[in-house]
């Protein structure tokens, strides 16, 4: 059992919360411009989500098409998007990528090579040409390698195992942050000029998903949200066409985009190659909803396997090829006795990633709050209503360099609030309360029956009564969670649990929220009650944070530049055949 300490106290002209891709190539960016930061993650240094990241990183490099170029980038991106992304974002993202990735290539990122030694490129779900690079199916692991080395390279101070809990904000500027050492146990209270959140997504708010366990627990939503911070998109969240079903301990996770890219077909049990009658031009490669829904559809209507999944088969192609190209499925699948060379693989929809997140302006990655800012794929706005593959581990490269490098260029210590002795006492009393609660739910319980409510309630395919049952259900959640039981020391996985629940809860609101309030079919957002896309509705929801708990509020996304919208005119699309 934890007792009641005094806390440690560290301060820094940068933190920033998260060490996956996103922080760390924020801290390398500030480090390059001489600013002192601490970087910090809730793992050991290196591990951090990313790593799980497997098909790659988008840039329109034009390694084997030529024709490609950035506004086509940007084009497919919204167009996936379905025309709420942040345009600025796009187009940000787009035209910078190609820089970010010969910048990796120099810090030593081993990517795949054509036969003339140039970045190699594959083909990803709805995009006009080759654009994803790679290194086999292993893309996020050497990018966390690449981004670790860089930083420890410039000494960039790491802290791992620290969970924070509380950002903290003085007269309505960023003062610093509060968290728990989780390995002795001791609270923590970090004054900063400045804060960055760089936490990650939210996807295992679900009962099946591609997450790490215990991440993704919407931390930084949450966090941002208690600071003033404003949410947009949250009814968009992405699910992913094929996460395994089998072993159980293993059920939601990825296998990867990249099977389908390298010539993957998606089959029933009737023997049927059932793409083509959901989408006979773009077949498995069409958007990732696209294919998510179908898949759905099939098991729904009875031609899925007895384990509610439909099956993957790449077998077709050379298997000295699939060793090549996937290793990491080869692997995978071999533990548990499938030879993917030989045989298919069961897969069934799981929830991937989160569109939606942190209201920020990209040109700078500052949020509403003065001294706050967020990188990553905590953030919301490049991705609008669905998330090309590969596009998000360039987001988290191209605004962290954007982060480090607005925050460098205009930091001003004498103007940051400092972090009250009071506004720590009052944090440190919320986990000494949380730590001692004896109550009659424990967290694993609230995270389980919360997992439930979001797949049956905000899942796949949504609609007015189910999600109105389902914010009922989370009222009641809510009530239980006040009545937690934890009585354990900050050590714990139970604490963690703990605190993850106050996260999970509070963005699991926003999720049913927005998806009630929009009355139309868009990308992610699959409503049976409103089928169609409706034009009135090319808006962003955003969740304000109010006295009260909170609002909505409306907002138009913008349009695209010329040269992008451009690109959206001349309508490029992937002539799937060529895979044929
Ligand atoms: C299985 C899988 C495969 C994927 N494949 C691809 C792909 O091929 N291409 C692509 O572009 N994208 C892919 N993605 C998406 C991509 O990996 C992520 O969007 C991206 O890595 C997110 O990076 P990030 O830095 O924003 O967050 P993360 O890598 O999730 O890092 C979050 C950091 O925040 C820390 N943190 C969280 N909460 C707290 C807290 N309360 N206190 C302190 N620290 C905290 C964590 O410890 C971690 O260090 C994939 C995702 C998954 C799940």
């Amino acid at each position: 059992m934890s007792t009641p300490t005094t806390p440690e106290t560290v301060s820094t002209s940068v933190l920033i919360i998260g060490a996956g891709g996103a922080g760390l190539r924020t801290s390398i960016e500030l480090a390059r411009h001489g600013i002192d930061c601490l970087v910090l993650g809730k793992r050991p240094h290196g591990d951090a989500h990313t790593i799980w990241a497997a098909g790659g990183i988008n840039a329109s490099l034009g390694s084997l098409d030529p024709e490609d170029r950035w506004a086509i980038h940007a084009a497919d991106t919204l167009d996936e998007g379905h025309f709420v992304n942040d345009p600025t974002a796009v187009e940000l993202l787009c035209r910078r990528a190609p820089d970010r990735i010969r910048e990796l290539e120099e810090w030593g990122m081993p990517f795949d090579r054509t036969d003339d030694g140039t970045i190699n490129q594959r083909y990803f779900g709805a995009q006009s040409f080759r654009r994803t690079c790679f290194v086999g199916d292993r893309t996020g692991q050497a990018l966390m390698d690449t981004l670790v080395q860089k930083a420890m390279d410039l000494e960039v101070p790491y802290r791992e195992n620290l969970y924070i809990t509380d950002l903290v904000v003085e007269n309505g500027q960023a003062a610093g942050a509060v968290g728990v050492d989780m390995d002795g146990g001791r609270p923590v209270a970090f004054d900063a000029d400045a804060v960055v959140v760089a936490a990650g997504g939210h996807t295992s708010l679900y009962r099946r998903s591609s997450s790490r366990p215990d991440e993704n627990t919407g931390d930084a939503q949450a966090l941002a949200f208690n600071a003033g911070v404003p949410l947009r998109d949250m009814e968009f969240v992405q699910f992913h066409p094929t996460g395994k079903v089998t072993p159980a301990a293993e059920a939601g996770h990825l296998v990867t985009e990249a099977v389908r890219g390298e010539g993957g077909r998606l089959y029933n049990t009737e023997g049927e190659r059932f793409m083509e009658r959901y989408s006979p031009d773009q077949m498995e490669l069409d958007a990732r909803d696209v294919v998510a829904r179908a898949n759905e559809q099939e098991i729904r209507e009875g031609r899925g396997t007895t384990n509610d999944a439909v099956l993957l088969d790449i077998s077709h192609r050379d298997a000295d090829f699939i060793r090549e190209r996937l290793p990491r499925m080869v692997e995978e699948f071999a533990e548990h006795g499938v030879d993917i060379t030989e045989e298919p693989m069961e897969v069934a929809p799981t929830a991937h990633y989160a569109m939606g997140g942190i209201e920020v302006d990209f040109e700078t990655a500052r949020t509403a709050v003065d001294g706050l800012y967020a990188v990553g794929e905590c953030t919301a706005g490049v991705h609008g209503a669905n998330r090309l593959g590969g596009n998000s581990l360039i987001e988290t490269i191209v605004f962290g360099q954007v982060a480090g490098d607005h925050i460098a260029r205009t930091l001003s210590p004498d103007a940051s609030p400092a972090l009250s002795d009071a506004a720590v006492r009052d944090h440190v009393a919320t986990q000494d309360t949380l730590a001692a609660a004896e109550g009659d739910h424990t967290p694993a319980e609230i995270t389980d029956r919360l997992r439930d409510v979001m797949w049956k309630h905000a899942g796949i395919l949504r609609n007015e009564d189910g999600l109105i049952d389902g914010l009922r259900k989370l009222q009641q959640l809510r009530a239980d969670a006040d009545n937690l039981s934890v009585q354990a020391d900050r050590t714990s996985r139970r604490y963690e649990r703990a605190q993850n629940v106050r996260f999970m809860l509070t963005t699991a609101e926003t999720i049913l929220r927005g998806a009630l309030e929009r009355a139309e079919s868009r990308g992610a957002h699959a409503r049976t009650d409103y089928d169609e896309k409706n034009p009135a509705w090319r808006q962003n929801i955003r969740c304000v944070p109010t006295t009260e708990g909170m609002e909505i509020a409306f907002q138009d996304p913008g349009r695209p530049s010329p040269s992008v919208q451009q690109a959206v005119d001349e309508e490029h699309e992937l002539d799937y055949h060529h895979l044929e």
